[in-house]
């Protein structure tokens, strides 16, 4: 599932606002990601990751606003709310958005190997709410790819080298047509470390490490 941008002046200032705070986050020792939650054209929550600070991997951006937003608006479902994230959620965060039935998701880059849409369609799954309606509605509208540049610019300041490795092993992006990040073998083992050092900072522990090194 490749979903395409449409048009929106909201969705376009809101995940504005939100890509500038995934910059914020890398100010903040973070990795960068970010993301808003609104209801209409109200900010309800504003978050950046806090996996770093908090040394714990389950402090992800969209759960924190997640929780957020329950807390603010006094009620678990978020039916009426959107989710703006830079990055294409990841499963835990995917399957958050399913049981609050957030009726959209807007993301900037997509995440073919992690992502709760494009990699294993927890966004997109209709299984779930055709056996178990009372909990969760229908698929939410999916918008990706919107503000993408912008979006990958924030990456490519932050760890420009780790970045281009995260391209070249189409792990970040959308690659439908487009022109494959290319690196010298040579290079790529050079700089091998320092995408295990991103990873194992992703994953907030240890658990990955370049075959061979245990
Ligand atoms: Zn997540």
């Amino acid at each position: 599932m490749n979903p395409r941008p449409t048009a929106d002046p909201c969705d376009t200032q809101m995940l504005t606002r939100c890509i500038e705070l995934s910059r914020q986050a890398t100010r903040d020792g973070e990795n960068p990601f970010a993301c808003i939650i609104c209801d209409g054209d109200r900010i309800v929550a504003e978050t950046t990751t806090r996996a770093a600070r908090d040394g714990d991997i389950t402090r992800h951006a969209e759960i924190l606003a997640i929780s957020a937003a329950q807390r603010i608006l006094g009620t678990k479902s978020l039916a009426h709310c959107t989710i703006y994230s830079n990055i294409e959620p990841c499963a835990m965060c995917a399957f958050c958005i399913r049981e609050t039935n957030i009726r959209r998701v807007v993301y900037s880059i997509a995440s073919p190997v992690l992502g709760g849409l494009s990699k294993w369609n927890i966004l997109g799954d209709t299984d779930i709410s055709d056996a178990l309606p009372e909990i969760f509605q229908a698929p939410p509208e999916v918008v990706g790819g919107l503000l993408e540049a912008e979006a990958e610019q924030v990456w490519r300041e932050w760890h420009p080298v780790d970045w281009a490795i995260l391209r070249q092993r189409r792990a970040m992006g959308n690659h439908d047509g487009a022109t494959p990040v290319t690196a010298t073998d040579s290079a790529l083992v050079s700089v091998r470390r320092l995408f295990w050092r991103t990873l194992r900072s992703w994953l907030g522990d240890d658990h990955a490490r370049p075959p061979g090194t245990r």
